[in-house]
């Protein structure tokens, strides 16, 4: 069996490119991913981009113009994915956001929800909804313990409230006006580890509670395995469970999910203008690379007028986080 090396400790976990058999190659991109910055208002034990009101960094506005430009540029980019930290909170959101409208792109915000309700950021549905934004927001459970537990004191009340907010703007509802939330499972305590559950039974429990109890409506579901990556690893580090899970990750992989993997169409940039394969490359430090095996930057895309510069697809051991079972994107399930 192949081994992989992971904090210097040999593991029996397999290389996750042997388990392939071929290179994940890279397909047309058609995704842009943006992630802003690791500034967010809150600070949830399993982030993967270790975000918090204390972390300062995100987008320059040289990138920022950078990104315009890339947007502006290729038509064939259909999404503009913003993600963060709260992207919100993060330079450039707004000025992104317009530029994807203008071209006639999807946007997508990945949102925490409760941003909303922090000084300066009330007028957020609002702008959405104006905008046309799909939101992607995240609610790791429809029982506030497990919320608030996860994620903050209150967490889960200021969601309750921000859902119905945006439900009052026509979200959920309107053909136009997107709505999804994203289930992550609790991260595990001892050696019993548990995929997500079925995508389409969960969201029918999510929709029938929170219309019951709340009166909220929503569009779809987004079941999202935890990467050992971020707080997620440092947790299961600490616990001595990262080998572990990613044993039982490894041992749940499927092949079937490789040929839907996010990170085949889309591109991840960093708040440097770094190019990545998915956001969890980018948070390991992983770039995505040309065929001469040389990092990529957004003026190197804007330079060479192309995209389509990576012909493999960059990975590594937490790569069977997206590949067990059903599968795992910022999309959800993928079979
Ligand atoms: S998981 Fe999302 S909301 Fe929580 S700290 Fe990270 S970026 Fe912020
Ligand atoms: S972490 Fe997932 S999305 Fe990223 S490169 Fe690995 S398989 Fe692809």
């Amino acid at each position: 069996m192949q081994t992989t090396s992971t904090n210097q400790i040999n593991t029996p976990i397999t290389l996750f490119k042997h388990k392939l058999n071929t290179p994940l190659t890279k397909k047309k991109i058609t995704v842009l991913q943006i992630n802003l910055g690791k500034r967010c208002n809150l600070a949830c034990a399993h982030c993967h981009v270790e975000a918090s009101p204390k972390r300062t960094e995100e987008l320059s506005p040289e990138i920022c113009t950078q990104l315009i430009e890339l947007i502006y540029k290729f038509p064939e980019i259909e999404i503009v994915d913003l993600t963060g930290g709260a992207p919100e909170m993060n330079y450039g959101f707004k000025p992104l956001v317009e530029a994807a409208k203008a071209t006639g792109k999807q946007i997508i915000v990945r949102s925490n929800l409760t941003i909303y309700f922090a000084e300066g950021f009330g007028d957020l549905p609002e702008y959405f909804a104006q905008n046309q934004v799909r939101i992607v927001a995240s609610l790791p459970c429809y029982l506030a313990d497990n919320v608030d537990k996860m994620r903050g004191a209150g967490v889960f009340d200021d969601s309750i409230k921000a859902l119905q907010w945006l439900n009052r703007f026509g979200y959920g509802q309107a053909a136009n006006l997107i709505l999804d939330l994203v289930y992550n499972p609790q991260l595990p305590t001892g050696e019993k580890f548990a995929l997500a559950p079925e995508q389409t039974n969960l969201e029918r429990d999510y929709k029938r509670f929170l219309k019951d109890n709340f009166n909220i409506e929503f569009n779809n579901l987004f079941t999202i395995t935890n990467l050992p990556v971020g707080r997620t690893k440092m947790y299961l580090e600490r616990k001595k469970l990262y080998i572990p899970y990613l044993q039982f990750l490894e041992s749940h992989f499927n092949t079937n999910t490789i040929e839907h993997l996010m990170c085949r169409n889309e591109l991840s940039i960093d708040y440097l203008g770094n190019v990545y394969d998915c956001d969890f490359n980018q948070m390991m430090n992983l770039p995505a690379k040309n065929a001469k095996g040389e990092n990529l930057t957004v003026t190197q895309l804007l330079a060479a007028s192309n995209l389509d510069l990576i012909s493999e697809v960059q990975t590594a051991a937490y790569c069977y986080g997206c590949t067990a079972g059903s599968g795992s994107s910022c999309g959800g399930a993928l079979i």
